[in-house]
């Protein structure tokens, strides 16, 4: 008989060989979700996106010298895609990140502070209204995007 408190079943996203690693759950309670944020995470997932998927996402790159790199890169692995709202949110993301070019990134944003290459830019983000609506209808489905009142939102927007 196995001692393993962790049992295989379909209803839990175990993959081969997911026992022999040590894992947590991390969730931000609803508490956390409520104060913590200017803007509201409304969608969240990890996916590993095939090569043509990524095609999709960099369609308006296709002629750029570094089209092929890119897609390579991005569809090299696990990729955590969220889709954030709120009043000013896709400047205020591209302000977060900083420069496409690491090197030309502030101090303080993410690119800036964490990364070093433009071909190893670490984040992206929408660059505008209707590259952020294709971004979002590309990687997600409306049913997975959540609809729910922050709280704070009143005091936020008045
Ligand atoms: P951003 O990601 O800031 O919106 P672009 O849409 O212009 O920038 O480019 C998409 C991605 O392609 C960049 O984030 C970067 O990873 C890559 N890229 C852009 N320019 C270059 C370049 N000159 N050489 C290599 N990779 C590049």
């Amino acid at each position: 008989e196995s001692s393993e408190t962790v049992s295989e079943s379909d209803d839990m996203l175990l993959y081969r060989g997911f026992k022999k690693m040590e894992h947590t759950f991390i969730a931000i309670k609803p508490d956390g979700v409520q104060r913590g944020l200017e803007f509201k995470l409304v969608g969240i997932k990890v996916v590993v996106p095939s090569k043509d998927f990524v095609q999709k996402h960099y369609h308006d790159l296709k002629e750029r010298p570094f089209f092929n790199g890119s897609c390579d890169f991005l569809s090299s692995g696990p990729v955590i895609a969220m889709v954030w709202e709120g009043e000013g949110v896709i400047r205020y993301g591209r302000k977060l990140i900083g420069a496409t070019d690491p090197q030309k990134s502030e101090p303080g944003t993410i690119r800036g502070d964490l990364a070093v290459v433009v071909g190893r830019n670490i984040i992206h983000g929408s660059d505008g209204p209707v590259t952020a609506k294709d971004e979002i209808n590309l990687w997600f489905k409306p049913q997975k995007l959540v609809s729910y009142t922050n709280n704070a939102e009143k005091w936020i927007y008045g």
